[in-house]
């Protein structure tokens, strides 16, 4: 199947990609936006996404989307002693993070991009640059900005920013004081590794030089919205399509443009796909019943994200091996103080607690050590199990009521006969 958005006939180049780094939700939101305006642009290379477990179920599975590969990786990683040195340096988790994009090897080349960045055009050619090509930093123009850059995978690299941050840390707390310690010839060595600032235009130029960016930047090709305030963090009217203005924008005609952009690609691409997980989740969270052997078996789902594949097929393959139709309390993997307990036998249920009504047993939730059921511990508040009733065959009531077997409490009460008398006579 064609990947979405590249257009029939592009060739696809497999062993380049477009990286960027998710670690939470939040961030998943630029990173969406991000890939999806590279879609938008029919790029030819691979879209990848670095993430970390903090990132739900659900939005991976909006990431997949988009995305083309969608890989976990730890905040931080077990790599010998530079590892270590890190643990003592909690500000640089995020840093080794970023640093996770040297370790796809199956890509010859690739193009990191924050989750903050957005194209406005098909920006392909950066592959034609060299490791290490970047955009100067539009605050210390000798240094470069970590926001997008050009680099080609190597575990050999990898593992030489792992001992060069563990040694000497980043002068900034995050990656791009790092990173332009270890590249740190870049400001000189080679001019082609500058990227033009059009590759890397941050919101902020928009005021520092508005000559410039009124002259140059209808050529943008990438914007960033570095710093604190991140287009996410904006409102926006679906309605009216434009963003809310308050105080802190209202001065940049540019850079309401650049936000605007951000929320259609959101509101319009992204938005649909967050929603249909929502409702998919909403169906799910109510219940998930499975019936076998008349007895049918609801789940209450109260964690959104947990997915619902970890969920359903437990139950029924917790039944006796060695026989099928048997599943007794902890074949159902539900232990501890049961409020009742029940042993399915052939299709008859026994239950070992006569006082309580056969229609519906509640077990509260202790469950196994097995991992995956412990997934399912942290989703699910209650299983009750209820018992269908049976089909009634007139032969067999007939049988009873001959043998005295009469369901005095149930069908057979006295006010179940005087209704059918009743109804009978009038
Ligand atoms: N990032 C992330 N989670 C965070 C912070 C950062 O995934 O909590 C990633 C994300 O890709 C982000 C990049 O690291 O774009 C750099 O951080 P940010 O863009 O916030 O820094 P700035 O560009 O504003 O300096
Ligand atoms: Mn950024």
């Amino acid at each position: 199947m064609a990947a979405p958005g590249l257009r029939p006939g592009l060739l696809r180049v497999t062993d380049q990609a477009f990286v960027t780094l998710a670690t939470n939700d939040v961030y998943c939101q630029g990173a969406l936006v991000l890939g999806q305006s590279l879609r938008n642009h029919t790029t030819s290379r691979k879209l990848a996404v670095l993430i970390t477990p903090e990132v739900s179920s659900g939005m991976r599975s909006v990431l997949h989307s988009v995305f083309d590969e969608v890989t976990e990786v730890d905040v931080l990683d077990s790599a010998g002693s530079a590892h270590l040195a890190l643990m003592q340096r909690p500000e640089l988790g995020i840093t080794f993070t970023k640093l996770h994009c040297w370790t796809l090897t199956h890509y010859s080349k690739c193009v990191f991009m924050d989750a903050d960045t957005l194209v406005l055009c098909n920006v392909d050619e950066l592959f034609d640059r060299e490791e290490f090509s970047a955009a100067p930093d539009s605050g210390w123009p000798d240094c470069f900005n970590s926001g997008v850059f050009v680099f080609r995978p190597s575990l050999k690299t990898y593992n030489l920013l792992l001992q060069f941050a563990a040694e000497h840390g980043s002068f900034d707390g995050g990656d791009q004081g790092l990173l332009n310690s270890f590249f740190s010839n870049w400001a000189t060595a080679d001019i082609g590794k500058h990227l033009p600032f059009l590759y890397n235009l941050s919101s902020s130029a928009v005021y520092t030089y508005s000559p410039a960016f009124n002259h140059f930047g209808r050529d943008a090709k990438v914007v960033h919205f570095l710093g604190e305030t991140k287009p996410w963090n904006y409102k926006y009217n679906l309605q009216t399509k434009r963003v809310i203005q308050d105080g802190t924008i209202s001065g940049s005609v540019h850079q309401l443009s650049f936000l605007a952009l951000w929320w259609n690609i959101y509101s319009a691409s992204i938005l649909p796909l967050i929603e249909k997980l929502q409702k998919m989740e909403e169906s799910e969270s109510e219940e998930y019943k499975h019936t076998f052997n008349r007895v049918e078996i609801t789940l209450k789902k109260v964690s959104p994200s947990v997915p619902p594949l970890l969920q359903v097929p437990v139950l029924p393959e917790q039944t006796n091996e060695k026989n099928p139709t048997v599943c007794s309390p902890e074949e159902l993997a539900f232990k501890a103080q049961p409020v009742c307990e029940a042993e399915l036998s052939g299709s008859t249920a026994h239950l070992s607690e006569p006082d309580r009504p056969s229609e519906q047993l509640v077990f509260h939730p202790a469950l196994q050590e097995t991992s995956e059921l412990d997934e399912v511990a942290r989703s699910v508040s209650e299983l009750s199990i209820c018992f269908k009733p049976e089909e009634p065959n007139p032969e067999d009531e007939r049988r009873k009521w001959e043998e005295g077997r009469m369901d005095y409490m149930g069908k057979d009460a006295f006010e179940h006969i005087k209704k059918k008398l009743d109804a009978f006579l009038h």
